[in-house]
């Protein structure tokens, strides 16, 4: 649905080009929610930005249903504009209009509705997000949450294809956030709406992202299924940010800490092998100790996984063999 090519975008900076995008090319499929997580100074904010032409890239494509939208004239851009909601990490809502007023703004702006479909929609949108009780209150009279909610509503008014989160759970608490997040996946799953998030938060790409892509000095350097490119990192930056997050990648610095008894496996478990007592099993049946030296276990949006550093005495071919039949992958770790 969403196709980038070949983008580049310099900003001025001190009289030198500065690369912000660097031959960025990414496809995002139709309904999905994709996360694009890097560190601070990344390109994040910029990337996202193209997909609505809030930042214009110096050269490449951004095509959306096909569309190359850098060519669209003025008319044109205001058009994709109304199909692209977006919500921002620090709400940008009408201090001066309520609740409902802030809903019905955007559809002010697009002059398609009558002013008693205007109010039928925004009762709509209240109803979707959970604040029709506050519908008369001020943006000041709100917790971040329900500001949030507001946002939401709000980048939801013109029914978009597309939704971009800018951070949008970034000034929450952990609970709140937790709230909007199933907000934004229930909005996902019942109107098939594309998301795309930018987040520093890891723990926003575990709850509700398909897909992920790294972005690191411009360039994407991985991306791919969320319990793909977590549980295997292939980039120094992705291991870096998977690491802080204290989850799986963090588990080959731990193994070498135990080198000295034994070979270590890295053994990952996703989906229903996350159930099997399958370590005990191979355990019996080759009749030698796996000794489990760290590990985690956890959840990928749906998906259970389990990833353990474990310690062999015996014949490594045999143990990998007996697990890798029973569906767990296996990935020596140098001590
Ligand atoms: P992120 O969202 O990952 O923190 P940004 O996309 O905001 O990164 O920024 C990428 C780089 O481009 C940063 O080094 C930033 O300083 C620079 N940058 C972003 N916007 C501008 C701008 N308008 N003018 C100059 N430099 C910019």
């Amino acid at each position: 649905m969403i196709s980038l090519h070949h983008l580049y975008k310099t900003y001025p900076v001190n009289g030198q080009a500065y690369t912000a995008l660097n031959d960025v090319s990414l496809d995002i499929a139709q309904g999905e929610i994709f996360g694009i997580i890097g560190r601070s100074g990344a390109g994040k904010s910029t990337l996202l930005r193209t997909l609505n032409l809030l930042e214009r890239p110096d050269s490449g494509q951004v095509l959306i249903a096909d569309q190359d939208v850098t060519a669209l004239d003025a008319a044109g851009l205001r058009g994709l504009r109304q199909q692209i909601g977006m919500v921002f990490q620090h709400f940008n809502l009408l201090s001066h209009r309520t609740v409902a007023g802030n809903i019905r703004f955007p559809l002010e702006l697009a002059g398609q509705l009558s002013p008693v479909e205007m109010d039928a929609r925004v009762d709509e949108l209240l109803e979707l997000v959970g604040l029709s009780q506050q519908q008369a209150q001020y943006p000041s009279q709100l917790s971040g949450g329900q500001k949030q909610r507001v946002g939401i509503a709000r980048a939801l008014a013109n029914h978009p294809k597309l939704l971009l989160c800018d951070e949008a759970t970034s000034a929450l608490d952990p609970q709140t956030t937790q709230s909007i997040l199933a907000l934004l996946r229930d909005i996902n799953s019942r109107l098939g709406l594309t998301i795309v998030l930018i987040t520093h938060e890891m723990a926003v790409v575990r709850a509700i992202c398909d897909r992920v892509a790294v972005i690191d000095h411009g360039r994407i350097v991985e991306h791919g299924p969320v319990a793909e490119v977590f549980l295997h990192p292939s980039h120094e930056a992705t291991r870096n940010m998977v690491a802080e997050d204290g989850h799986a990648a963090a588990l080959d610095h731990a193994g070498r800490l135990y080198a000295n008894i034994g070979q270590l496996l890295r053994l990952t478990f996703v989906d229903d092998a996350t159930y099997e007592p399958v370590l005990s099993e191979v355990g019996r049946e080759l009749d030698l100790p796996i000794r489990i030296l760290q590990g985690s276990v956890g959840r990928i949006k749906d998906r259970p996984y389990g990833q353990l550093i474990v310690g062999i005495d015996g014949e490594l071919p045999a143990v990998r063999a007996a697990l890798e039949a029973r569906g767990v992958r296996c990935e020596e770790v140098a001590a």
